[in-house]
């Protein structure tokens, strides 16, 4: 039996008529940018959220680029990073022409360290991106307070993370703004690229807004040199039918995450099982264990017909599009070599699931 890391047909096969439905609506109306799919989907998305308003965009990316603009970071500021997250985060730091400033993950949450926020702060810090990696919220209180402390901004980076959690608050209302991207392996994924910032921030959400649309509020009157970046009616319809279940959704994906500790607890002292904050509600945008022999054991599951991936196989500071980083982030550089990611989503069958954890016993045997 074969497992494939991620099934995004069954998604669609799900919703189907309320998919196509959505389709023959926008492709009928003959309007297709800037129209009534996207301004209702972004009422549903902030309110989803617990936050004031939301801009969609063309994809996360472009959410954190224009969020970092939208408060007027650019160059000669810091902006402090997770080391350990998705090149993307610090890709936008870097766009604005500022400069990401790494802090290392906690060994446990694999989140940003709170702790050692204080001590990258400087002159030139401006703000914080907390990203909620693999589903689970970041440290927010902790990030909040140092923070506020230093006059710095929070913006959250929820491309993983779409309906969790912290305290019983949504992700998208916990910080100043938040970026969101519906790439369709997302938790919210439409059928191609896409993006919201969410903010309660009112002239924020209108700046981004304007800069989403070549720095114009009122066609052909442009008030800054801003970009192209929207997310279209199509996408805007899609996500307005997989919104309504992203919880279920979510649900789902926490069964099977349940399914996987509870079958994995215990059976090797090598195999290091993802765990919860206290707070976070964890939506399990990926599954990810780790393993002294990570190589060994992924190799021996691709044998036997379970994909795996490994988020991320490199630091961003070992990347070569940050060959001038010359740090050394121990727990970044440990995490990239033993972490793996199994199979999940909404649409993993318990059968899939359970031949997953027979095929991780069998290659820990193995390795
Ligand atoms: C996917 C992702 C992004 C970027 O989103 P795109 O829509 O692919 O541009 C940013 N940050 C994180 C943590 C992500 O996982």
């Amino acid at each position: 039996m074969k497992v494939p890391f991620l099934d995004l047909k069954s998604p669609f096969v799900e919703l189907q008529a309320e998919l196509n439905s959505a389709y023959e609506h926008v492709m009928s109306s003959g309007w297709y940018v800037n129209g009534s799919e996207v301004s209702s989907f972004e009422k549903d998305f902030s309110a989803f959220c617990g936050s004031n308003f939301s801009v969609g965009v063309g994809n996360g990316l472009d959410a954190l680029v224009l969020i970092l603009r939208g408060m007027n970071i650019g160059e000669g500021d810091e902006v402090i990073v997770p080391s350990h997250t998705f090149i993307a985060t610090w890709l936008a730091v870097s766009q604005v022409g500022a400069i990401p400033v790494p802090v290392e993950p906690d060994e446990i949450t694999y989140n940003i360290n709170a702790s050692l926020i204080e001590s990258a702060i400087t002159k030139k810090t401006k703000a914080v991106i907390a990203v909620h990696l693999y589903g689970q919220p970041a440290d927010m209180d902790a990030i909040n307070t140092v923070a506020k402390k230093h006059g710095l901004k929070v913006i959250e980076d929820a491309a993983q993370a779409h309906g969790a959690r912290y305290n019983g608050h949504r992700v998208g209302s916990l910080g100043d703004a938040a970026a969101f991207s519906f790439y369709p392996g997302k938790n919210l994924g439409a059928f191609g690229d896409g993006g919201a910032v969410v903010s309660s921030d009112k002239t924020l959400t209108e700046m981004v807004r304007m800069l989403s649309n070549y720095g114009s509020k009122i066609k052909y009157e442009h008030d800054v040199q801003g970009v192209n970046s929207r997310l279209d009616e199509l996408q805007a319809a899609m996500l307005r039918v997989k919104l309504k279940v992203l919880d279920e959704w979510n649900k789902r994906r926490q069964q099977v995450a349940s399914s996987y500790l509870s079958s994995f607890q215990g059976i090797s002292d090598d195999l290091i099982l993802p765990e919860c904050a206290q707070g976070a509600e964890h939506v399990w945008h990926l599954f990810v264990l780790r393993h002294p022999k990570r190589d060994q054991v992924c190799r021996y599951m691709r044998e036997q017909g379970v994909e795996t991936l490994i988020h991320y196989p490199h630091a961003c500071h070992k990347t070569k599009a940050y060959v001038n980083y010359k740090h050394h982030l121990r727990v970044s550089e440990m995490l990239a070599e033993q972490v793996f990611s199994i199979p999940m989503g909404p649409h993993l069958a318990a059968e899939g699931a359970e031949r997953v954890v027979e095929v991780v016993k069998k290659a820990l045997v193995h390795v």
